[in-house]
Formats: structure tokens, C-alpha cells, sequence
């Protein structure tokens, strides 16, 4: 079965200023579309057909780069549309379990804002471990903490896409500007989800 590339949830415009609408389309439509078939050419014919992306992912080393590219840029970018929205309310609010956690495992949120702002280029992420504590962390190109290749393997419940191609016809070199940008379209009920669902120990707060 074919991987396809989802629709957003909200116009390109929807996140304006934030995010441009040009820059939105052109993400959407030309860059997670060319993942998107590309990663449907590289599993033709492959066990891969019937898994999930999930399931692909967590085996990467088992598969061709082409799979790991693509199919990191197809599970990158789904991730990142899901967890934006022109209705956000900019921080979690105290009664989240995603605010508790964050406090828990950062000290603030501020703090939090700060660490994962620090981060590189390529794709910046807050995970989940296995023993249910929040850690930051970064890929290189469309690597994920899913793939059985990193450093500190996770579940993302919420990603920024710190390529160029994200931010450069509206913010040029000013990459800092992006990522606090980006905070003001965090959609913190679709990642606190993320974080319940990731999370077995989740009903402890
Ligand atoms: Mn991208």
C-alpha cells in the first residue's frame, strides 16, 4: 500500500506571519510531495509494503538510504503540520499534562524555550524516553529519534523543521527569529495528545 501525502488541517495562510504561505506550499506541495513519492518508489516491491511508517523507521538499518530519507521526510513533515495550528495559544496552560512534564523535566517552560531553540540545523525535536522522561534533541537530514540509527532513540511529540528550505524566503539567515516564530503556532493540544499517547505513565499527573 502507498504511502500519500496528507492534507493540512488549515490554509497555507493560516499561520501567517509566522509561517508564509508561500513558504507553506511550497513545502507542502514540492519538498514532503517529493518525499512522499520517492518513498512510495523505494519500497515498491518490498516487504516494506505492508508496514507502517513507524514500524520501516524503527528498522532503518535494515534499508536503503533512499528509504531513510524519504521516509524520514515523509514522517518529519507529518509530524510537523500536525503539530501546528493557527489557533495556538502560544504556551501549554498549567493543567497539561505536557506543561507538567516540561516543568518536571526542564524547570520551566522558558527553560525548555530556550534549550531547544539552542539547537542546530536539520530537524529539532522534544521526545519521550522509554522510561517516560522529555529529552531535546537534533537529527541531521531527515533522520528522526524513531530510526534505530541515532544517538538517543524517542518518540517525537513535537518537531521543527530548521532546514532552509522552512524559513528562507521569509526570514533569510535569520534562522533565530524562525524558531521563536514557531513558537507562537505550537499547537500544544495536539503535542500534550502525543505525549498521553507516547506515554504509559501519562495518568500520573
Ligand atoms: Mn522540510
Amino acid at each position: 500500500m502507498a504511502f500519500i501525502l496528507p492534507e493540512l488541517s488549515y490554509a497555507y495562510d493560516a499561520l501567517e506571519p509566522h509561517i508564509d504561505a508561500r513558504t507553506m506550499e511550497i513545502h507542502h506541495t514540492k519538498h514532503h510531495a517529493a518525499y512522499t513519492t520517492n518513498l512510495n518508489a523505494a519500497i515498491a516491491g518490498t516487504e516494506m509494503e505492508k508496514m507502517t511508517i513507524e514500524e520501516i523507521l524503527a528498522n532503518i538499518s535494515k534499508y536503503p538510504a533512499a528509504v531513510r530519507n524519504n521516509g524520514g521526510g515523509f514522517y518529519n513533515h507529518n509530524l510537523f503540520w500536525e503539530i501546528m495550528s493557527p489557533d495556538s495559544e502560544g504556551e501549554p496552560s498549567s493543567q497539561m499534562n505536557i506543561h507538567k512534564a516540561i516543568t518536571r523535566d526542564f524547570g520551566s517552560f522558558e527553560n525548555f524555550k530556550k534549550e531547544f531553540s539552542a539547537v542546530g540545523s536539520g530537524w529539532a525535536w522534544l521526545c519521550v524516553d522509554k522510561n517516560d522522561k522529555l529529552f531535546i534533541c537534533s537529527t541531521p537530514n531527515q533522520d528522526n529519534p524513531i530510526m534505530d540509527v541515532v544517538d538517543a532513540v524517542g518518540t517525537p511529540i513535537l518537531g521543527l523543521d530548521v532546514w532552509e528550505h522552512a524559513y528562507y524566503l521569509n526570514y533569510q539567515n535569520r534562522r533565530a527569529d524562525y524558531v521563536s516564530a514557531f513558537f507562537s503556532v505550537v499547537d500544544w493540544h495536539a503535542v500534550t495528545k502525543r505525549y498521553n499517547d507516547a506515554n504509559p505513565g501519562a495518568s500520573k499527573f
